[in-house]
């Protein structure tokens, strides 16, 4: 069976986690994007709207495990089977495993780190390196779950209710 997540979180640490998450659940419902929860820690169940939020072209698919997951305590995303290491911004240098290990452990920490190109000594917090298939630390997140590939205009006005610094992580299991 396979498992299809796209994550939008925010890495900044700022806001009101709860309240934003709150603010975004109400929405998605009254939009009918979702519909309300089944219980708690079930996801919210995709509603009549939700086909209207797909990628231009892709065709809704019924599943049975569709759902929106709205997290409020800081996790770990992870692109999985698509992930890759980044390439620096600057020289377009791919960067090191060990590097990249190393960050991916000090974010787990709740620190998002600086990684630096060893190519030309580019530096940045690693959640600003292009990374089309990152991991992310942070929260809130949404989480939409085996949903057909969303439309990136709806991808836009996700991050911007999350506000801050966002990334979004697509996983594919
Ligand atoms: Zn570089």
């Amino acid at each position: 069976m396979s498992f299809r997540r796209e994550v939008v979180v925010r890495i900044d640490g700022g806001g009101d986690a709860a309240g934003i998450a709150r603010r975004l659940a109400d929405a998605l419902v009254e939009l009918n994007i979702v519909v309300d929860r089944r219980g708690p820690d079930l996801p919210y169940e995709p509603g009549p709207a939700a086909a209207t939020v797909l990628e231009p072209g892709v065709q809704w698919a019924d599943h049975e495990d569709n759902g929106v997951k709205i997290h409020t305590e800081p996790s770990m995303y992870h692109s999985f089977s698509n992930w890759a290491r980044p390439n620096c911004d600057r020289c377009g240098a791919r960067v090191g495993t060990d590097a990249v290990k190393a960050a991916f452990d000090t974010w787990l920490g709740a620190t998002e780190p600086a990684l630096s190109c060893q190519e030309c000594g580019w530096s940045a917090p690693i959640g600003n390196w292009p990374a089309p298939w990152p991991f992310a630390f942070g929260a809130p997140a949404v989480a939409f779950e085996n949903w057909p590939p969303l439309d990136p205009q709806f991808l836009g006005e996700v991050r911007e209710a999350l506000g801050g610094r966002t990334r979004v992580i697509r996983t594919f299991l």
